[in-house]
């Protein structure tokens, strides 16, 4: 998950904890975006973004088209969940104006996010056509995503702490919206946090 050797990403978000939920073919179509035309690329000609309003901060929200079996309002409540614990973590939303594109894919669920280290924090998360409201309520994508809103991007050979931040504080702001229990979100942490200790072979 080498996307921060491209310039103006700041994070790949396949969290070492979850990786299976980010497939290597989704990770190679992040790279392909990230490698194409730029981030201008981002928002394509015409497309007309619903606003939303989160304290002092704004998100302006891409759909690239409506083939979710959920409604859009439906959609744009988890996006001002995600939000909301975002800003429950830091005391307010990290960046005063971000961008979210939500591409559509096959199947269900959110299977993908990247986020952007420029002006206007664009990031982009991939939503399945068929994705379920307990999808979404279980969702933990979009939040990391602007979890690492808040932190600046390094260079790459300290990116493990843009990734460890927004990897550890993801459950936490969660969980202080109601979206996770706190007895979940310590049984993770004591179950995941194993996988960060050096193992045999680790280039560090
Ligand atoms: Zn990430």
């Amino acid at each position: 998950m080498r996307l921060s050797s491209f310039p103006g990403i700041r994070g790949p978000c396949a969290s070492l904890r979850r990786i299976d939920e980010n497939s290597a073919k989704g990770v190679r179509g992040l790279l392909r975006v990230a490698s194409g035309a730029g981030m201008s690329a981002f928002l394509r000609a015409g497309d007309l973004p619903a606003h939303l309003e989160v304290g002092e901060a704004s998100i302006d929200v891409y759909f690239d088209s409506d083939p979710f079996d959920l409604g859009r309002a439906t959609l744009l409540d988890w996006v001002m969940q995600s939000a909301q614990a975002t800003t429950a973590y830091f005391g307010r939303f990290p960046v005063t104006h971000a961008r979210v594109r939500l591409l559509p894919s096959g199947g269900g669920r959110v299977s993908n996010g990247v986020s952007f280290g420029e002006p206007g924090a664009p990031c982009q998360v991939t939503v399945g056509q068929h994705v379920t409201q307990a999808d979404l309520d279980d969702d933990w994508v979009l939040t990391h995503e602007m979890i690492h809103f808040g932190f600046p991007s390094v260079e790459e050979r300290h990116h493990w702490i843009e990734e460890g931040i927004a990897t550890y504080v993801e459950p936490i702001a969660r969980a202080q919206v109601g979206r996770l229990t706190t007895e979940r979100v310590s049984r993770e942490m004591v179950d995941g946090m194993p996988q960060a200790l050096p193992a045999t072979g680790d280039q560090g």
